[in-house]
């Protein structure tokens, strides 16, 4: 199998590593790479020759691999280079972006949706969301720390004291989960929420406090995904937001809802409470965010109040994330890919769930 391997125009992630273009080769493929596919992940073209893999321009690459890869979906016109029957691999996020597919299915190309995959302990080891909403969690807090002006721990010093950054994690999921330990490490005073049961623990084990709205809807029937909360629970959690969000320092927003706008959890009311200097990290934003003043992939200035939409703060740990997403894809294609060759099983849940396009037919439905 001859598998592609491109810049992605707008990231500075790259799908596959050097490390694994040597592995795909010993099991059985060949690997062309696009010059400067790996650079600003600080992945350079000799390691790529170095690993095996031909180096070439984008349109051989697109031309001539039977599998290509990447992070973004690729460009409406490198479709049209692709061979007639070749296996696409990306994250499509197609309950949001569905058009994306439409030039995929003008082939017979097999297109897969890496965010699709089922969230089960089976395919741990292939969920990009996970290792990339944990490295967003991270980016979040090391970003509001920039550009807070003040710092995060207290500090007792012969010049006076300093009382700790207190910081609130909206959505203590993946993301969330590794934000409350980060701004814990930085010293400040975390506290979070979820509309999950299960979030309390987790949020509790990592010394943050857990802030409770009573009253949300079981959601043990959505595979570890939140479910849309009733008007009257999100009323009390609003008020219980209010109060929360006008003491504190730092906000770092994660709540999703899969196939569905994000909720709206911060107003723009709350926002002209909350105190000058404060910065809001927006990781919802690609969705819709989860305040009313997010502008998705900007930073705004409301009230005092730093307003940063970014749902992509993974790219700006490129060198890991790229390392992270290449050994989840790698565990992905190993459950089609033998000796290099693909045999692909729809009756594999796996590979059901994150197939969109198959043989040049959407399989997809919303
Ligand atoms: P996500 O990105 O869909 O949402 C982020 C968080 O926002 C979730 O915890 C969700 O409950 C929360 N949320 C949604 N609406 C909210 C609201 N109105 N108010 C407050 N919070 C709200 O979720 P995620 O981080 O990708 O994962 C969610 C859960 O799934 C986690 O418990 C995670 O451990 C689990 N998970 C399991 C597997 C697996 O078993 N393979 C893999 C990944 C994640």
């Amino acid at each position: 199998m001859k598998i592609g391997i491109i810049n992605e125009k707008k990231d500075n992630r790259v799908a596959i590593v050097p490390d694994l273009v040597k592995k795909l080769i010993d099991e059985g493929n060949e690997i062309i790479a696009e010059k400067g596919c790996g650079a600003s992940a600080l992945y350079d073209d000799q390691s790529y020759q170095e690993a095996g893999a031909k180096l070439s321009s984008r349109n051989d690459v697109l031309q001539s691999s039977a599998l290509i890869c990447s992070i973004i979906p690729l460009e409406k016109e490198d479709y049209k280079l692709l061979p007639e029957d070749a296996i696409v691999i990306s994250s499509f996020q197609p309950y949001h972006n569905l058009d994306q597919t439409e030039v995929a299915v003008t082939k017979k190309l097999t297109v897969f949706s890496m965010d699709m995959i089922p969230r089960i302990t089976l395919a741990q080891a292939m969920d990009v969301l996970s290792s990339m909403a944990s490295i967003a969690g991270y980016k979040a807090v090391i970003t509001a720390a920039n550009h807070l002006p003040k710092y995060f721990p207290m500090l007792t010093t012969a010049a006076g004291s300093i009382p700790p950054a207190k910081v609130l994690v909206m959505g203590a999921g993946v993301a969330g989960l590794q934000a409350v330990a980060t701004a814990k490490r930085l010293g400040s005073v975390v506290q979070a929420f979820d509309t999950r049961a299960a979030a309390k623990e987790e949020v509790q084990s990592l010394g943050a406090k857990f802030v409770e709205v009573e009253g949300a809807k079981d959601d043990k029937a959505a595979g570890g995904y939140a479910v849309e909360q009733t008007e009257e629970y999100k009323q009390k959690q609003r008020d219980k937001i209010f109060e929360e969000a006008v003491k504190a320092d730092v906000i770092i927003t994660t709540a999703q809802l899969r196939g569905k706008p994000a909720p709206t959890l911060i107003t723009k009311e709350m926002v002209a409470q909350m105190k000058n200097g404060s910065v809001i990290i927006d990781i919802a934003s690609s969705t819709g965010g989860n305040c009313e003043l997010t502008e998705d992939q900007k930073t705004v200035v409301k009230n005092g109040v730093t307003i940063i939409g970014n749902s992509e703060l993974a790219a700006d740990v490129p060198n890991h994330a790229s390392q992270l997403f290449s050994k989840n894809v790698h565990n992905f294609i190993k459950t089609f890919l033998k000796e290099g060759k693909a045999e692909i099983d729809l009756e594999n849940e796996i590979l059901k769930s994150s197939c969109i396009v198959s043989d040049g037919k959407l399989v997809y439905e919303k």
